[in-house]
């Protein structure tokens, strides 16, 4: 009798283990990687890759500053469950409390999570424009992202700046440091703007530039208005630059990932448009583009970056 208790316990172990090995160990919960910039600056680097379940829509970049009195935060992620995880990350570098977060960007990663850090009595803060943006593209925004976090949409709610700032530029003061939030003229979405840290020559430039991987053309994207906002944070000469997507670097990578990218598009599309070509032939004459094949999603954006580039400059001849 004992024999077979033993026996069967073994047995059952045995399987169990299999089992174990065959599901694989547990995935680990999706953490942003904290990267110094300057003193008291950080960036908070997001996936690279597309927006999951997994990692919460948070495949972007956000960063915060830490003054004598509080953090400020810019960016809030897209989702609650995102902007509790900007939290802990932030927790992990100082026990000062988040007292405003700045909306610098359109998109959904930039503030779907505000609601989490205004049922804590933090300000929240942007330019009356960009509030204009977030509230014309929300419901788009939302049903994008149900296809690609399900169920985590249901517990967006989307707030807005409640005192939003009607210029296009500003001097803000928090903490006692000074900081310009800026509208240069539109990036991934005309509303979108950029945060310029004067004394510490940092930029925040959400989805003006994206290092790392190729930056998406959208229908929506006014390429000219883009390439002008370029040309508007390289007339800063910041030291430092936190994008919208991939990690801090300076204005050389900026350039070479994103500024010389958007010129090549627009200097290249223009002069196809001035010689006739269909947008078939100037497609298929300018997908061979060495300089950017470093970027991760060339194979699969660059020929639609093309495409809607013709589209949008031919609209605007
Ligand atoms: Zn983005």
């Amino acid at each position: 009798m004992y024999f077979w208790e033993t026996f069967m316990k073994k047995i059952f172990m045995f399987f169990f283990l299999i089992i174990s090995l065959l599901a694989g160990p547990a995935q680990a919960a999706f953490e942003l990687e904290t990267q110094k910039v300057t003193d008291n600056v950080y960036a908070l680097v997001g996936e690279i890759g597309p927006r999951t379940v997994h990692n919460h829509a948070l495949n972007n970049t956000l960063g915060f500053v830490v003054t004598d009195r509080a953090v400020v935060l810019i960016g809030s992620g897209a989702t609650p469950k995102a902007a509790e995880l900007v939290e802990k990350a932030i927790m992990q570098v100082t026990d000062k409390p988040v007292k405003w977060v700045i909306n610098i960007g359109v998109q959904d990663h930039h503030w779907m999570g505000n609601s989490y850090f205004a049922d804590k009595g933090v300000e929240i803060i942007a330019l009356a424009r960009t509030v204009k943006g977030q509230q014309a593209n929300v419901d788009d925004e939302l049903q994008r992202l149900t296809r690609e976090i399900h169920d985590e949409v249901t517990t967006i709610k989307p707030v807005y700046a409640p005192h939003p700032i009607n210029a296009d530029t500003i001097v803000l003061n928090l903490g006692g440091i000074e900081m310009q939030l800026n509208w240069s003229g539109g990036g991934h979405f005309m509303q979108d703007a950029t945060l310029w840290l004067p004394k510490q020559k940092v930029i925040f430039t959400g989805d003006v530039v994206f290092h790392e991987r190729m930056l998406g053309i959208q229908p929506h994207t006014p390429v000219l208005q883009l390439q002008k906002a370029f040309h508007a944070i390289e007339a800063l000469k910041p030291d430092h630059i936190i994008p919208g997507h991939g990690h801090a670097g300076n204005l050389a990578q900026a350039r070479r990932d994103t500024g010389d990218y958007i010129d090549f598009l627009v200097n290249n599309v223009k002069k196809s448009l001035v010689d006739w070509k269909d947008i078939g032939e100037t497609v298929n004459s300018l997908e061979d583009a060495p300089a950017f094949k470093h970027l991760k999603f060339y194979d699969g954006w660059h020929r639609r970056n093309i495409n809607h580039t013709y589209l949008y400059l031919e609209a605007a001849q």
